[in-house]
């Protein structure tokens, strides 16, 4: 494989989930092992373990339901263990934010008997990708901890779900109740949201994020795409939004935030365009923009959405 090749596939992969090269992950995303019974208490039934990614525990009366499930088995079962010590049963649900393997990958873990529910639009992009993320996903650091996350992640398959639905699926967790989203492509074509009502909490994966830019993972999706997943969402008025990979945020703020680095984004690429502005020119143009308008966010490239936006 040439040099070349190699540089493009590390540039995609490193895009997937945790940005550019320029913009090293925080040193809390650096370690892929999450830390077992160090959830935080977030609201009345929601709990947070902090970590690569952020997991989300929400705990009923009668049920308990995690949402993503860290980097491969060993991680899983981490998560499934801390939120076995907060359950006040062993009902297990999970769902998983999107299909990236630190967010999925890791359902080996879980205990018999726990009920996997995903949207079909994930499920449908998972199939399709067939085990490729995975494979390209232990190489996107170099050295030690390449090695780290290949080993994490051996030998891992998905299997099916036990529940897969269209657009939302109620779960009754026992004086609590979540619903689980597809409100749009955003991230990826799966991303799937969960609203746990009593608290208005909305866990929100890479969609919607906390001084953290997007990543446009997936082929296709434009940033008006993502801003219509953004108004969906909207609609349910979260008090607290808690992103996967940045800290949790006022409802209000965190989507205002993103819809208005969405819309700077898409207004500028269309004028470059329509002033005749090659796609790559404009690429470059609006990251160094962006930087300088957002220089307390960890940005990632955006030169695949501008080129989205010219191709639209
Ligand atoms: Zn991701």
């Amino acid at each position: 494989m040439t040099w070349n090749k190699v540089a493009t596939i590390m540039w995609a992969v490193a895009n997937l989930c945790l940005g550019s090269w320029q913009a090293p992950a925080s040193a809390q995303d650096q370690n892929p092992m999450l830390r077992e019974n160090a959830a935080e208490k977030l609201s009345d039934h929601v709990y947070m373990l902090r970590g690569f990614p952020n997991v989300v525990i929400v705990v009923g009366k009668t049920a308990t339901l995690i949402i993503d499930t860290g980097l491969g088995p060993r991680n899983g079962d981490v998560v499934a263990r801390t939120a076995a010590a907060l359950a006040k049963t062993t009902k297990l649900f999970l769902t998983t934010t999107h299909f990236h393997p630190e967010h999925a990958a890791g359902e080996g873990g879980f205990p018999k008997g726990t009920i996997l529910v995903r949207a079909r639009a994930q499920h449908e992009e998972m199939e399709q990708d067939n085990g490729a993320t995975l494979s390209r996903f232990s190489i996107r650091r170099g050295g030690d901890a390449a090695l780290l996350d290949s080993a994490l992640l051996e030998g891992v398959k998905y299997r099916k779900p036990d529940v897969i639905f269209d657009k939302r699926y109620d779960l009754d967790l026992g004086g609590v109740h979540a619903r689980l989203i597809w409100a749009g492509p955003a991230h990826t074509r799966g991303d799937t949201e969960v609203f746990v009502k009593e608290d208005r909490v909305l866990v929100t994966g890479d969609v919607i994020h906390n001084k953290y830019g997007p990543v446009f993972a997936a082929s296709g999706i434009t940033p008006r795409d993502w801003i219509r997943t953004i108004d969906a969402l909207a609609q349910l008025h979260p008090k607290l939004i808690v992103p996967t990979h940045s800290l949790p945020g006022d409802g209000e703020d965190l989507i205002f935030a993103q819809r208005g680095f969405l819309v700077a984004l898409d207004e500028r690429a269309h004028a470059l365009k329509a002033a005749g502005t090659s796609a790559i020119d404009a690429g470059t143009i609006i990251n160094a923009e962006m930087k300088a308008r957002y220089p307390d966010w960890e940005l990632h490239s955006l030169s695949n959405a501008v080129a989205r936006v010219y191709a639209e």
